[in-house]
């Protein structure tokens, strides 16, 4: 079974293959520069479900099973920010700082410094859309709760994973280890649901 990854982060095609490998004994995951997809993809749309699609649906004009993945943290004292936003937060806010994961994770804390330990409640969000080329589409989410410190804790992991405390395990996600992560994250879980929706639907490609 072959697969194009709307995506030319290698760590994140690595990371899918790894996990979606003890599923299928045989999946090949291709970039869009391995199936000769230039350009870059516009994320325009207004749910992670929406660019995640976008992105599916542009991997599949390659003629193989096409997948896209959109991501972020949604913070409910913000009404859901940074939300779709959530790569270029200190951008949109016009933080004053760089407009790097360090500046989304100040921009961030500022944004909730008047907000209280109870209310600073959120959720990490990882959507996974799949376009098969008969045309069939589906999309899977992943969501992991936890709440968000008012300052940082961990050193491992990337983006918002040092402000992002996760209850169960008493820890941030910076200061989990990538397989304690990948169990219980949004992305790992989106990976598993769309790991069992394949197996439902994709049989034979
Ligand atoms: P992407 O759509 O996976 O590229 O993620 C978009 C943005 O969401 C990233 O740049 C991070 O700021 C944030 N994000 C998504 N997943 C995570 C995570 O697992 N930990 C920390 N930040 C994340």
């Amino acid at each position: 079974m072959k697969i194009v990854l709307a995506s030319r982060n290698r760590k994140k095609i690595g990371e899918l293959k790894t996990l979606l490998s003890k599923h299928f004994a045989e999946i090949e995951i291709l970039s869009l520069d391995d199936v000769g997809i230039t350009g870059e993809i516009e994320e325009d749309g207004n749910t992670f479900e929406e660019n995640a699609l976008i992105k599916a649906r542009v991997a599949a004009t390659s003629g193989y099973i096409g997948v896209g993945d959109d991501s972020g943290l949604t913070v409910d004292a913000l009404g859901g920010d940074p939300g779709i936003y959530s790569a270029r937060y200190a951008a949109r806010c016009n933080y004053a700082g760089d407009h790097d994961d360090e500046g989304n994770n100040q921009a961030l804390l500022q944004n909730m410094a008047d907000v209280p330990t109870q209310q600073r409640t959120g959720a990490f969000v990882c959507c996974i859309a799949c376009v098969f080329p008969d045309g069939r589409e589906l999309t899977v989410r992943g969501e992991a709760r936890g709440r968000i410190l008012t300052a940082y804790a961990g050193q491992g992991g990337f983006g918002y994973d040092p402000l992002f405390y996760y209850e169960p395990l008493e820890k941030t996600f910076a200061e989990l280890t990538p397989d304690e992560k990948n169990a219980v994250s949004h992305r790992g879980i989106a990976i598993e649901k769309f790991a069992a929706a394949l197996k439902e639907l994709g049989t034979g490609l």
